[in-house]
């Protein structure tokens, strides 16, 4: 790569799960994309759900480093019991398979340490020299990228993890509550890999590094394994790290929110926030930057309140009374993690429609605090304002006064999702027609 030549139409800085996808799928798109991005050089094994590996299926990527779903045995507040399954991933492999696979579809990948992402400029440069310029850059190393003065933290914790004796009596993966943290263990084929997580305050006290982690080890796991030889240390708090998105370069994965690894739910969302690179860089292109703000801040900001409303539940229902569990049932406050919606209402929000950014109207539902517009690629706000207060009819005439263009099984799936979100009787009152939100919110279109 010439180092002072190279002119992109998008720049990408960490190529991690979130940075690399939206480096294809800009590529896809027609972009001139490069990806800077130094690969972490420790092995480390994380937990994917089903439905991640649902969306890498979807959209051609190799699963490289992936298992096979293993029994999840959880031990929280009672005794053990199976809870879904997960697979096991190889991060190393799977991350530069993945980067493997972006610069066969087309994107410059720029391998070295980082040393600056300078948003005024539209540049990124690396320690080698290269200068990477864009029309657009975009923010995605992870935790390490630059915290924003407005970010939200919570309880600062460590996790320490490697490969060592398993500590819980089980096969496949296991997650157990301890008195002062928890334990992750899973299968691998080097051996269990365990992941111990508590108080970064536990880790403070008399003695070198290496002491210090195995008192941490040692009272996490009540001794019930040896400290792995060195072990991947991180600081895992939930964290929202900008609010704010800067129009000359909107972030990512974790550089946007990073969630408490305790949620499975950080690859999902490094994936999923990949997935609105397209239509943000779009309307950032167009000059749409209200619509490209009003999308990004309501997904960015909505995923963190609501992950970390559901993580304080999850600490609270172990019903522990270490300090460990008392911080984090207590944090970040109690609104509920699902906000009441007693009636259904119409809302505008910003949708995704064909890979574009635009306003809509979609119906909030308590199922769908975040609105729908698209049930199975119908758009259902007209068919609730045909049906007004007046009962679904049966399924023969639906398909035949509100559907006729659409095929049998698109009916059927709008008719069945009516039925079962409550909404057979259209809106409860001409009142709920009327917009009652005044912050925008997002939707993707339905599948
Ligand atoms: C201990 C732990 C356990 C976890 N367990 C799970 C789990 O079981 N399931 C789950 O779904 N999620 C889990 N997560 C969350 C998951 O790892 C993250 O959400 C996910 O990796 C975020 O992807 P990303 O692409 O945003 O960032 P990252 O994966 O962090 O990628 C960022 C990339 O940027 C690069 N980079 C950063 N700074 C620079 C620089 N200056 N120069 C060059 N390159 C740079 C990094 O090397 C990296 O490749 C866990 C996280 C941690 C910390």
């Amino acid at each position: 790569m010439d180092a002072l030549e190279s002119k992109y139409d998008i720049a990408i800085a960490g190529g991690g799960p979130a940075g690399t996808l939206a480096a294809i799928l800009l590529a896809r798109a027609g972009y001139k994309v490069a990806l800077a991005t130094q690969p972490g050089s420790r092995a480390r094994f994380e937990g994917l759900s089903p439905r991640v590996v649902a969306v890498l299926r979807a959209h051609d990527l190799p699963l490289t480093g992936v298992g096979p779903a293993l029994p999840r045995h959880v031990t929280w507040d009672g005794p053990g019991r199976a809870q879904n399954v997960e697979h096991i991933v190889n991060r190393g492999a799977f991350d530069q398979a993945l980067r493997d696979h972006a610069q066969s579809e087309g994107v410059g990948l720029c391998y070295g340490a980082i040393v600056a992402v300078d948003v005024p400029r539209g540049e990124i440069r690396m320690g080698d020299g290269t200068i990477l310029r864009a029309q657009l850059l975009f923010e995605a190393r992870g935790r390490r990228a630059p915290r924003a003065a407005q970010a939200q933290i919570g309880p600062a914790t460590i996790s320490l993890a490697g490969l060592s004796a398993a500590v819980l009596p089980r096969a496949g993966a296991a997650l157990s509550a301890q008195p002062e943290g928890w334990i992750w263990q899973a299968e691998t084929s080097n051996g269990p890999w365990i992941q111990v997580v508590g108080n970064a305050s536990a880790l403070a006290g008399p003695g070198g590094k290496s002491s210090k982690l195995a008192r941490f080890w040692a009272q996490i796991t009540q001794g019930a394994s040896d400290l792995p030889q060195n072990p991947v240390v991180q600081a895992i708090a939930p964290r929202l790290n900008a609010p704010q998105m800067d129009p000359r370069c909107p972030r990512l994965g974790d550089a946007a929110v990073a969630l408490d690894p305790l949620s499975g739910h950080g690859l999902f969302w490094a994936l999923s926030s990949a997935l609105m690179a397209v239509p943000v860089a779009g309307a950032l292109l167009a000059g749409q930057q209200d619509l490209a703000r009003d999308f990004y801040q309501a997904r960015v900001i909505e995923t963190f309140w609501r992950q970390t409303r559901v993580g304080r539940d999850f600490y609270r229902s172990a019903a522990r009374a270490g300090s460990f569990w008392q911080t984090r049932a207590a944090w970040p406050d109690d609104t509920p993690a699902h906000p009441e919606i007693p009636a259904p209402y119409l809302s505008e929000r910003v949708i995704i429609r064909g890979n574009r950014l635009e306003r809509a109207e979609v119906v909030v539902i308590a199922s769908e605090p975040g609105g729908a517009a698209f049930v199975h690629g119908a758009p259902i706000v007209p068919i609730l304002r045909r049906l007004g207060g007046n009962p679904l009819p049966d399924f023969d005439q639906f398909h035949a006064q509100f559907m006729p263009q659409r095929p049998l099984s698109a009916a059927q799936a709008v008719h069945g999702w009516l039925i079962h979100r409550g909404l057979a009787q259209g809106l409860p009152s001409p009142s709920n027609l009327e917009d009652r939100d005044a912050k925008p919110c997002t939707q993707d279109e339905a599948a």
